[in-house]
């Protein structure tokens, strides 16, 4: 067994990509110095904030609402609240919702629940039945990305908050910058940025990704160390479906065989992102038909909800 290399007790995790290994204490201890680094480097907060977590009842987003509430304590300028948005995917979100009830309770978090449903009339699931029916070509991930972005800063803006706080991990960022390049998408590449949203449009608030620089797997040990990991683990039915399962598989293999590889990459993406600030400058405008941001003259929600026929432009 591994020793801790803090302290020499038995060690619960070993960072191949470091070298170094961490007992259950030291691994907290390590993971809270490099979530507080990206903090400051990045300078995600100000002294007063309010903080809307984005939360999907998943171990990422339930580990950064546990993370920031710990932090807020020491804070005094700061409110934390969490922000839900329900596809409405059944046998998935349903379930999710249940674990978030659960960690908000316990913390005593203040909540939104926005759904699908209630703000297009439809549920994912039904989107997508739509879709299919219509012959669009898009894939679930796509509805429901476009729609998630949208209502999350709608509503985070409506709650009178100042910062939007998503539990996107650096596994999170690799898989869609390779993603944006197997696609050509290079113009996607500035989103994925630590912090968005600011200056680009007075519609959007300012959005920050938590777990920046920390691997998908060290936030499954925080989460199930905090006892705050999902009781019932259902995996998005339409996760098989997205070509980013591809690309995990593949990141995964290449970080085993060459620890390290995550980190790379996401040296040569903060490069890209420095590289291209100023180049595709979209001023976007206001969507005619919701007053939400829009590059064209419509919003993407409001271009989806026509083609699905659900709104007449
Ligand atoms: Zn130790
Ligand atoms: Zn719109």
């Amino acid at each position: 067994m591994a020793e801790c290399s803090v302290c020499g007790r038995e060690a619960i995790y070993c960072a191949r990509y470091e070298g170094r290994c961490y007992c259950e204490e030291h691994f907290l201890r390590w993971f809270d110095s490099r979530v507080r680094k990206t903090i400051r480097k990045f300078r995600f907060f100000g002294k007063r904030e309010h903080i809307v977590v984005a939360v999907s009842g998943g171990k990422d987003s339930l580990s950064a609402l546990h993370y920031l509430h710990n932090l807020s304590k020491k804070v005094p300028g700061w409110k934390l609240t969490a922000l839900l948005v329900d596809e409405g995917i059944s046998g998935y979100r349903d379930i999710a919702i249940r674990d978030f009830l659960r960690v908000a309770e316990e913390l005593g978090v203040e909540y939104r629940i926005i759904s699908f449903r209630e703000e297009l009339g439809h549920s994912l699931d039904e989107l997508v039945r739509i879709g299919e029916e219509r012959g669009l070509s898009y894939r679930p991930c796509t509805y429901c990305g476009v729609v998630r972005r949208y209502l999350l800063n709608r509503t985070a803006k409506e709650m009178g908050g100042t910062v939007l706080v998503t539990a996107h991990n650096l596994d999170d960022v690799v898989q869609t910058f390779l993603l944006d390049l197997t696609r050509g998408e290079v113009k996607k590449i500035p989103r994925l940025g630590p912090v968005t949203g600011v200056r680009s449009h007075e519609g959007f608030i300012k959005r920050v990704k938590l777990f920046y620089e920390v691997p998908e797997k060290e936030v499954t040990i925080y989460a199930l160390l905090n006892d705050i990991y999902p009781r019932t683990y259902v995996e998005c039915p339409y996760a098989r479906l997205s070509p980013r399962w591809k690309i995990r598989e593949f990141l995964n293999g290449m970080e085993e065989m060459y620890p390290g590889t995550k980190y790379a990459l996401l040296r040569s993406l903060l490069r890209l992102v420095e590289d291209l600030k100023g180049v595709y400058t979209e001023k976007p405008g206001m969507c005619r038909v919701c007053g939400e941001p829009a590059s064209g003259e419509v919003c993407r929600v409001c271009e989806l909800k026509a083609e699905l026929g659900i709104l007449k432009l």
